[in-house]
């Protein structure tokens, strides 16, 4: 681990701000960009940082380690796969955080707010405080925002970043970003629904998980459209995980109950592979049983998991045995 100093100049992160988001403020605050300012460090250049780096930051910025550590989206290998570490959790699907893809609601930054800790989330596409889209590309050169640009609010061309139209007002999409904000960084965003329109059998979800069915019911246009291998593995830009999401909005309405039969149009526009890949790599047991019940209801089981966060392997009997008569 390099041996650091502080940095000459010492600022406070601001509650519920992105660890990446800090260090930038602290790097300009000091007069550097921020790859310079990890270089001048002894650290790689770059913004998918391991945990030693992120340990030699907390000691250069002078705060508390614990709290950068879980700030920042950190990559965790176990049973083969790569897992993702962020707010002391374990994210499993390769969508559910934005990393090093920042997406910003300018209208916050212009008030002189940090980088909030749920933009990181790839499910929140809007700004319930400002009920405004968040953006993550610059208007001005049209480049998709990074954490090297040289201020939070300042795009990598030297334009600052200018708000997008204001979005749609949709209460099903306020309720679903701040289920999202609440799930995944215990953010309480202000809104609450008169009666939420989302399914109740999302509630008992993770964050990482809402967010993967999010993605497999909205991810397709129409039926049978193929979802690349790609698609399914990097987080889309913001305005594309909105449409993503609107259409999964509508969409979840048809399975607000799974013990109706599921119906034909809808089974072939959910992205099954989606629901089976969160049923076989899952963070918590409600995850994988709700995937298991989904894919029962979509008629889809009959494969059994192979493996649990915590390592545990999940196939000493089938939950969900497959039933006839399902459509
Ligand atoms: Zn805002
Ligand atoms: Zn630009």
């Amino acid at each position: 681990m390099p041996d650091v100093l502080p940095l000459p100049v010492k600022i406070e992160p601001a509650s519920d701000e992105s660890g990446l988001g800090f260090l930038l403020r602290v790097a300009r605050a000091n007069g550097l960009a921020l790859m310079a300012m990890l270089e001048g460090l002894g650290l790689p250049r770059s913004t998918w940082l391991g945990e030693s780096a992120i340990a030699a930051l907390a000691r250069a910025t002078e705060v508390d380690h614990d709290w950068l550590m879980e700030a920042i989206v950190i990559a965790d290998q176990r049973q083969g796969y790569r897992w993702l570490r962020w707010q002391g959790r374990l994210w499993a699907c390769p969508l559910s955080l934005r990393g090093a893809h920042p997406q910003v609601c300018v209208h916050c930054l212009k008030e002189g707010r940090p980088c909030m800790l749920e933009w990181e989330l790839t499910g929140v596409v809007v700004c319930l405080r400002h009920c405004s889209s968040l953006i993550d590309a610059c208007g001005y050169c049209g480049r998709r925002l990074s954490w090297t640009r040289p201020a939070i609010d300042v795009c990598s061309c030297g334009h600052f970043l200018a708000a997008d139209a204001p979005a749609a007002r949709s209460d099903t999409m306020a309720n679903w970003v701040a289920s999202l904000a609440l799930k995944g960084c215990d953010r309480q965003q202000g809104f609450n629904a008169a009666q939420s329109t989302l399914p109740r059998w999302l509630g008992p979800m993770s964050a990482d998980a809402t967010l993967a069915i999010g993605f497999a019911f909205g991810v397709r246009e129409k039926p049978f459209e193929r979802v690349t291998s790609a698609a399914a593995r990097v987080p889309p830009s913001t305005d594309r995980m909105a449409s993503i999401l609107a259409r999964a909005l509508v969409r979840l309405q048809g399975a607000r109950d799974l013990t109706r039969a599921c119906r034909a149009d809808l089974r072939l526009s959910v992205y099954e592979q989606g629901v089976r890949r969160l049923w076989t790599r899952n963070v918590c047991p409600a995850d994988r049983d709700t995937a298991a019940a989904l894919l029962q209801w979509l008629g889809a089981l009959h494969h059994r998991p192979r493996v649990l966060a915590d390592g545990q392997r999940a196939d000493q009997g089938e939950l969900f045995p497959l039933q006839d008569g399902h459509d």
